[in-house]
């Protein structure tokens, strides 16, 4: 099979779909790797590394598009590349089709199989093709590290001759993948960190990274999946009459609450942001998807009038560019092991549970039964 990775076009979208050190292990197991020119290089790969892991370097992106059984990308692709695609090829990459079905209708128009990496079941079986959780991993690392380098205070205690420093108060909200690693990051920056989730079987996994559950006393919201259910208004109403205060107390806040299909809760309304003390800092991981605080303006970074620094930064995983396309990379190489046969033939079992929840379209049809009743 012909694996073609275009470069990424999105504006600021430094990764790579698949590392050298992918490339050469499926060119070992009968793939052929094409590579478009530049692909790599926001990720640090250049040509010659995928050159040498046995990958075809191309230089017409067209050419390549043209020669793609399968083609591997990280962003959903946009109308130009949408308009590349080669009838009956396959194409493996994030699409969110139940936010956007138009996108899958217009794959579907082209013949073009979608399998859409975002849809892959969050199960044990499913984890080493996992893309949600090694980009989120990443972007829990970056919201902290952004953080810190905004945060006029330190975040460790030190105890100097010049007099002792407090350590750095942090709250997360949401603790999930993101979540639990900006927990991680910001224990070993030396800050003290709060968390809260409204998935109650958190709050161990929160306590054992040394961070304290803030506890809510509200029904808990856990839903299918290991995803979390919107909650309704009463409790929603509890919920922020206790964060305000640990938000009023904290020097920096990171928010990464998400759940499935709908926009992002809003958790820090703008009044709890104002009684926050001048210098402090908010990260919105949750920005694209609309922003867990009412302030938080996606793709951008700005000072309130209160002296608050909110961070809506896009697309955080790109920042860690190398070790994002890495852990992608490596996510890809499984999926496409359980979607090949010995001889690295393609083969969509759809009686497969990870299949079933990827697979969009197919033979011209959107088939995924949600995607599809949307996209009527
Ligand atoms: P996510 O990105 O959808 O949401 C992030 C977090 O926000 C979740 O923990 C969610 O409970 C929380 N949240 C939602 N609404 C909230 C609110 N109003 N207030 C506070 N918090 C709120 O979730 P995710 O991080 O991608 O994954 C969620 C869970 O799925 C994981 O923690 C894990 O248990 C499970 N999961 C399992 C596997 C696996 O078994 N292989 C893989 C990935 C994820």
């Amino acid at each position: 099979m012909i694996i073609a990775i275009p470069r990424e076009t999105v504006p600021g979208e430094r990764r790579i779909a698949l590392v050298a050190e992918s490339v050469k292990r499926l060119v070992g197991k009968k793939h052929e790797v094409v590579v478009e020119s530049g692909a790599g290089l926001g990720a640090e790969c250049s040509d010659d590394e995928l050159r040498a892991a046995g990958a075809r370097v191309e230089s017409s992106v067209d050419a390549l598009y043209a020669a793609a059984d399968l083609l591997l990308k990280i962003q959903p692709p946009d109308e130009t590349e949408l308009g590349r695609l080669k009838a009956d090829s396959v194409l493996v990459s994030l699409a969110y089709p139940l936010a956007n079905p138009a996108l899958a209708r217009e794959v579907a128009k082209r013949r073009v199989t979608l399998l859409a990496v975002d849809m892959i079941p969050r199960t044990t079986l499913a984890q080493m093709m996992d893309v949600l959780s090694s980009q989120a991993t990443i972007a829990g690392y970056r919201a902290v590290l952004l953080a810190a380098e905004a945060l006029p205070r330190l975040f460790p205690m030190l105890m100097t001759a010049a007099g002792t420093i407090p350590p750095a108060k942090v709250l997360v909200l949401g603790a999930g993948v993101a979540g639990l690693q900006a927990i991680a990051t910001a224990r070993r920056l030396g800050a003290v960190v709060e968390a809260y989730d409204v998935r109650k079987v958190v709050k161990e996994q929160v306590e054992s990274l040394g961070a304290r559950f803030v506890n809510i006393d509200i029904a808990d919201a856990a839903g299918s999946g290991g995803y979390a259910k919107e909650l309704g208004e009463e409790a929603k109403r509890k919920q922020a009459e206790v964060l305000a205060t640990h938000v009023a107390k904290s020097d920096v806040v990171i928010t990464t609450a998400l759940v499935p299909g709908r926009r992002a809760p809003v958790l820090l309304p703008a009044e709890m942001v104002r009684r926050m003390k001048s210098g402090s800092v908010v990260v919105d991981i949750a920005a694209e998807q609309g922003g867990n605080c009412e302030l938080t303006r996606a793709g951008e970074r700005y000072r309130t009038e209160t002296g608050v620094t909110v961070i809506g930064e896009r697309n955080l995983p790109s920042q860690i560019s190398v070790h994002a396309s890495a852990m992608y990379s490596r996510n890809m190489e499984k999926l496409l092991a359980h979607v090949t046969d010995k001889d690295g033939v393609l083969e969509l079992d759809v009686a497969d549970e990870i299949v079933k929840g990827m697979l969009i379209t197919r033979g011209g049809d959107v088939v995924h039964p949600a995607v599809a009743d949307m996209a009527m």
